[in-house]
């Protein structure tokens, strides 16, 4: 039985004072202890606020990019070691946001995962077709092919240590939403992809929906058998909106 993953994604949002009420709300609503993992993406800025507000907390925190470099030369960029020095959890990395705006391929996003690895983070690998991949039928390949560019560089027991999420282009941040069904049918191929590679990773690998998750719909998205929970944009801001998926998760 995999443990379910609710993620906020919080983007290039916030500000101290709205995180401070964000986190605030989270920690007392959720206490002690939560059916299910949690986790909130903070712009980088606010990974020290995290980690003064969520420290002994249920809820674990993350950032949403990292540079595929350890250190050195690279103005602007941020090590994953920086990142566990301020004591993330996790990274998203191959974000469809950073795949289109900063042309980040396949390969890159491969490297970013190994470094995310070396660093001690659980990467977010995110993977999704547009609107226009998924008309021609071509959904399994491009979401393949993203995938294949990472397992291919991982040993077996760094294949245990990923996240994958499943985001469609097309749903992100637009209300539009994959049916359980279409969500379902990727993450399974999703899943033979690790099961190719590793039966124990395909059957442990938690396996994210994003794409316009909202607490209307996550139920029963999260009742498929292949989604091991959410990677959530815009309800990732407001407590009640995240706490009611983080329930639906449960
Ligand atoms: C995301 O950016 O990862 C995302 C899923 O956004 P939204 O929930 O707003 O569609």
């Amino acid at each position: 039985m995999r443990r379910k993953l609710v993620a906020g994604n919080w983007k290039m949002n916030g500000n101290l004072a709205a995180n401070s009420t964000l986190l605030n709300e989270l920690v007392a609503a959720l206490g002690t202890s939560a059916a299910c993992d949690v986790a909130v993406c903070a712009p980088a800025p606010y990974l020290s606020q995290c980690q003064q507000q969520l420290a002994g907390s249920v809820v674990a925190w993350g950032a949403q990019d990292l540079s595929a470099h350890e250190s050195g030369a690279y103005t602007g960029e941020v090590a994953g070691a920086m990142l566990a020095d301020f004591g993330c959890k996790y990274v998203i990395v191959g974000h469809s946001e950073r795949r289109a705006y900063h042309a980040e391929s396949n390969a890159l996003v491969a490297q970013k995962t190994l470094q995310a690895l070396h660093s001690g983070l659980v990467p977010i690998v995110c993977v999704g077709e547009t609107l226009a991949q998924r008309e021609a039928g071509q959904t399994e390949q491009i979401v393949g092919e993203q995938l294949g560019a990472v397992l291919v560089l991982l040993e077996p027991a760094q294949l245990k240590r990923i996240v994958v999420a499943y985001e469609p282009v097309w749903a992100i941040g637009t209300g539009k939403t994959a049916t359980p069904q279409m969500a379902q049918d990727v993450h399974a191929s999703l899943r033979g992809l690790l099961a190719a590679r590793d039966a124990d990773a395909a059957a442990t690998t938690a396996i994210l929906y994003g794409g316009s998750m909202k607490p209307d719909n996550a139920r029963e998205l999260m009742a498929m058998p292949d989604i091991d929970g959410g990677l959530i944009g815009g309800a990732a801001l407001k407590s009640a909106d995240f706490l009611a998926i983080i329930n639906a998760a449960s």
